[in-house]
């Protein structure tokens, strides 16, 4: 029986993840699920996959996990490290499906454990880029993408035809203020922000594909997934989120993936490579397609997009500025203490004033990362 963890188990792709085990004729012996403080869909999780281990981030949530487990003999724990250590607990399959910079040292516990991550937590590879493929190398890890576009690259990803890829061609839904105009967006609402047209995902993704940072990130996730140079990643604009991206090589030939808005194929995509299993999720119908759609992105209204080439252009520490003040800006304005353009602001002003350190260490970036945010954080205390 395959051992499996999940990491983020309450969450958006959490729940699908769950969801698609749970769909398996294949019988997992699940390790462990953890989350921050969704103690109840926690507890819930814990008895329908029969896990071994329960683990709550906030530590002020033990008691509450402790109580719900009471009488079954899962364990529980709780606290940062805790969560850590249940991603080194051996298992064959961890999705990493943390959200931000608080999955990186979970990631880098299961990395170490050289097994099989499915890798939906994008925002370490972003900020801790090289750090991260360079564990995955040590250890003999693999990582296996799940972001939909990044999975979407990888079956078409002629590996032994490297050499002959020209164009990796990530598409973007353009989010729920596709035709906004700069000054409506002025006066957004966190929940209208909230609602994406397309796909059903986690607070702070949702926002950043309001901003289009989420396709930021996903560009320079795919430069260290797939190790191109990022002139030959491309971003489009395709409302309908059908295609998920595509690869075209030097013979003409462009190869995509195509799918249903649904996480459920990506994660079945994971849990069964190389096979392909059944995916209980939704499906494509081609009959209720009219028309899909590409265009540019624009970069007036957009700025994010043609921010991460400049970040991927200056290097490693314009990565982790770009993608802390985000994060920090984004809860921010999820809590109303900041307006909608303030998040671009706010991450424009820390790159325009980056003082140059080197970043050597994966702890370098950690320290960098928590400098970044506490400016940010400062700054916001400023605005309000
Ligand atoms: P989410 O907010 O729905 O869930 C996040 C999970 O992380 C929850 O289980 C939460 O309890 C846990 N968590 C949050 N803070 C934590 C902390 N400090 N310590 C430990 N656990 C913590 O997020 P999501 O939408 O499922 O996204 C998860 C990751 O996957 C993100 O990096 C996102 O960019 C990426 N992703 C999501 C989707 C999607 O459709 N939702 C698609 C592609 C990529
Ligand atoms: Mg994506």
């Amino acid at each position: 029986m395959r051992k499996i963890t999940i990491l983020g188990a309450t969450g958006s792709v959490g729940q699908s993840t769950i969801k698609v085990i749970q769909a398996q004729d294949e019988k997992f012996d699940i390790q462990a699920v953890t989350a921050n403080s969704n103690v109840e869909l926690l507890a819930k999780q814990a008895i329908a996959l029969g896990a071994k281990h329960a683990v709550i981030a906030d530590d002020s949530y033990y008691p509450a996990l402790k109580d719900a487990l009471s009488g079954t003999s899962i364990e529980v724990s709780a606290g940062e490290q805790a969560i850590i250590d249940a991603a080194k607990i051996p298992a064959d399959w961890v999705m990493a499906a943390i959200v931000g910079m608080a999955g990186l040292k979970p990631l880098m516990a299961a990395i170490t454990q050289g097994t099989v991550i499915a890798i939906a937590n994008k925002e370490p590879l972003v900020s801790a880029g090289q750090f991260v493929l360079d564990a995955v190398k040590e250890h003999g890890a693999t990582l296996l993408p799940i972001d939909s576009e990044h999975n979407a690259v990888f079956q078409v990803f002629e590996p032994e035809n490297k050499s002959s890829i020209e164009r990796i061609i990530l598409t973007a839904s353009g989010g729920p203020f596709r035709e906004m105009s700069v000054a409506d967006m002025k006066n957004v609402t966190p929940d209208q922000a909230l609602a994406h047209p397309n796909w059903n995902m986690g607070a702070k993704i949702s926002i950043d594909s309001a901003t289009m940072m989420n396709k930021a990130l996903e560009v320079i996730e795919a430069q260290r997934l797939f190790d191109v140079t990022p002139d030959q990643i491309e971003v489009l604009i395709h409302p309908q989120s059908v295609v998920h991206s595509m690869v075209e090589y030097c013979d003409g030939s462009v190869l995509a993936q195509l799918g249903a808005s649904d996480m459920c194929t990506p994660i079945t995509n994971v849990l069964g490579y190389p096979k392909r299993l059944k995916t209980p999720g939704e499906r494509l119908d081609f009959t209720k397609m009219s028309k899909l759609e590409f265009h540019a992105v624009d970069n007036t209204r957009f700025p994010f997009v043609q921010m991460a080439y400049d970040c991927l252009d200056s290097g490693l520490q314009a990565c982790v500025t770009m993608n802390a003040v985000n994060e920090v800006a984004v809860a921010a304005f999820l809590n109303h203490k900041i307006a909608f353009l303030d998040i671009y602001d706010l991450v424009k002003v820390a790159l325009d004033n980056i003082k140059e350190t080197q970043l050597n260490s994966l702890n370098d970036v950690i320290e960098y990362d928590s400098f970044v945010r506490l400016n940010a954080d400062s700054l916001i205390r400023e605005k309000i």
